[in-house]
């Protein structure tokens, strides 16, 4: 038995941003199912930082971790982001979700600028204007490219400069109380410690029962991303990250190769798995590109899906477990778990191991409640 201050149970960004700080704190390890970090929805993800998604609490932690993106890169690392426009169009009969769009954006992000018509075609020229197209815009010059390799690759070093540790092929598979400890049983060992973190993504939930906790009512949703070359010739590195306002639509970026990624924004409820795309989804996103688009689709080159799991008022959750001493909830994390980790991260520390309440989020309006499991039990 391995005794510990903090196990944290999975290594996607929730679990390895709150390792690389909590491990400051006492000797801490990360338990992680699979054989590498990231392998489900932190690795799946589409890696875009902006404000075209979640409510005022997921903007404003997305404001505060937006300096961490800006940030130089550390030594000789690759940066955790770069800067990459964001573009969110509209057809005639949405121009109300536009401007709520607008307002909040530019609370956030003060270059914004509203583009009408035709200029849409002058930012990405294979966009449908006119009667039977988009009628308008919002540009943000300052939205975040991230990359995720790199955001867990950062975490995993701080973790190890803290004295922490990350095991990977550590499925938790029992988890009981021993004393004021949790113990925590994996095939190779187990651990023990008073504070465990559950920051097992789409799993929460299950790994809260294992230990006899109160669920959430966590939902994971499936979400679809498909790679397509773009039309020959045109080269779309310049392009912005554009997405619809509406649910119903579809986003697209480019990609590093030089080809599109593309996704219907799907939500599809799913139990925890391993997810996979399906043909219907598939084929949905690329009717929705070719309809949106003077883009014709004629391979899909790649394609895949991931979960993002959201709790019942689609905000993430921090805090200890209003039913289990020790018992620390880190979950919640939707479509903007990466976008929102650095702030996350934060308040995860300080919830956690009682520091002070970082000044940031103080500064944001955004308190220990707004973030406590205590919101779904009462
Ligand atoms: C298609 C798609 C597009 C997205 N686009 C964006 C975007 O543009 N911007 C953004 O910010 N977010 C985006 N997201 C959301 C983002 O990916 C998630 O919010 C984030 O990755 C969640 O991180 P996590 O650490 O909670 O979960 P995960 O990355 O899933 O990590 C949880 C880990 O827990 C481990 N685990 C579970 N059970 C156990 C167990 N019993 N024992 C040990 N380990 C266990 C799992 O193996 C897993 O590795 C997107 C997601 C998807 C699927």
């Amino acid at each position: 038995m391995r005794k510990l201050d903090t196990i944290i149970i999975g290594a996607g960004i929730a679990g390895l941003s709150a390792a690389a700080r909590i491990a400051r704190h006492g000797e801490t390890v990360v338990l992680e199912r699979e054989s590498a970090p990231g392998y489900h929805s932190s690795g799946r993800s589409a890696t875009f930082c902006h404000f075209g998604i979640g409510g005022g609490l997921v903007h404003k932690l997305t404001a505060i971790s937006k300096t961490a993106f800006a940030a130089p890169p550390e030594g000789d690392h690759p940066p955790l982001a770069r800067r990459m426009a964001a573009l969110f169009i509209a057809r005639a009969d949405e121009m109300e979700k536009l401007d709520t769009l607008e307002a909040t954006t530019l609370a956030h992000s003060p270059g914004a600028r509203r583009i009408e018509g035709e200029a849409l075609r002058d930012i990405v020229p294979v966009l449908r204007t006119g009667a039977d197209g988009f009628g308008a815009g919002i540009l943000d010059p300052d939205a975040y490219k991230l990359d995720s390799d790199a955001m867990l690759q950062a975490n995993i070093r701080a973790l190890r400069e803290a004295g922490g540790s990350l095991v990977t092929d550590a499925p938790v598979n029992a988890i009981r109380r021993g004393g004021e400890d949790w113990i925590v049983d994996t095939p190779g060992e187990s651990y023990a410690a008073k504070r465990i973190v559950n920051a097992a993504g789409s799993w929460a939930d299950v790994i809260a029962e294992m230990a006899g906790v109160a669920p959430l009512g966590l939902q994971p949703l499936r979400r679809t991303i498909i790679v397509i070359r773009p039309p020959e010739g045109i080269d779309v590195s310049g392009w912005p990250f554009t997405k619809t306002v509406s649910e119903e639509g579809f986003y697209m970026l480019p990609e590093g190769s030089g080809r599109l990624l593309a996704s219907p924004q799907d939500e599809t409820p799913s139990e925890p798995c391993d997810a996979q795309p399906d043909e219907e989804t598939v084929a949905l996103a690329a009717w929705r590109v070719e309809q949106a688009t003077d883009i014709e689709i004629r391979r899909i080159e790649h394609k895949w899906s991931g979960l993002r799991t959201f709790a019942p008022d689609k905000n993430p959750v921090a805090g200890y477990a209003p039913d289990a001493p020790g018992f620390f909830w880190l979950a919640g994390q939707g479509g903007f778990g990466l976008q929102t980790s650095p702030a996350m991260a934060m308040a995860a520390e300080a919830l956690a191991t009682g520091l002070h309440w970082p000044e940031e989020l103080a500064a944001h309006g955004i308190s220990p409640e707004t973030l406590s499991a205590k919101r779904f039990t009462a």
